[in-house]
């Protein structure tokens, strides 16, 4: 079976789908299985040849991972503008604590509204969290619920954070 190419695919391409499996052809010839960081490791070095199985429903085809920096930016290795939303920027955050929820003290996360008002918007949370974590010491929550909601001033985005990583 002749591999296609998953660069011919773009953005369209299931990286990061539970049902694509990884295939890795390393130099000698041996075949692991799965993909992640290490695995793109190797393959940036030509250390191995990363392949994908996208299965389906009739039949599977098999793709050779051509274009490591998609896979990197779907997998979140690399930063990704366009899948984020986010600018790899200090952003211009204004928060407040969202006072019409019944903010129990005891809880130890608090639920915040956050808008950006340097142009960015969140479509990943988990690259906003790291983001924040590493520019305001902000342990956000990646689990449970977020929204985000459009008002005349933007969007604001209802994100629920660690109470005590709120003071830095
Ligand atoms: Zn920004």
């Amino acid at each position: 079976m002749e591999p296609r190419s998953a660069a011919a695919v773009g953005k369209d391409f299931p990286y990061t789908a539970r049902t694509t499996c990884y295939i890795e052809v390393h130099q000698d010839g041996s075949v692991t299985h799965g993909g992640g960081r290490a695995a793109y490791d190797r393959a940036l070095a030509s250390q191995s040849r990363l392949f994908a199985v996208w299965p389906g429903e009739w039949s599977s085809d098999l793709f050779m991972i051509d274009d490591l920096d998609e896979y990197a930016k779907a997998h979140g290795i690399k930063h990704d503008q366009e899948r984020t939303g986010l600018t790899e920027h200090v952003h211009d955050v204004q928060w407040e604590k969202e006072s019409y929820r019944n903010d129990n003290p005891r809880s130890p996360y608090v639920t915040i509204r956050v808008s950006l008002s340097c142009g960015c918007s969140i479509r990943s949370l988990g690259a906003f969290a790291a983001q924040m974590k590493e520019q305001r010491g902000w342990d956000v929550a990646k689990t449970g619920g977020w929204g985000s909601s459009s008002g005349p001033e933007g969007k604001t985005y209802s994100l629920r954070v660690l109470r005590r990583s709120l003071a830095n």
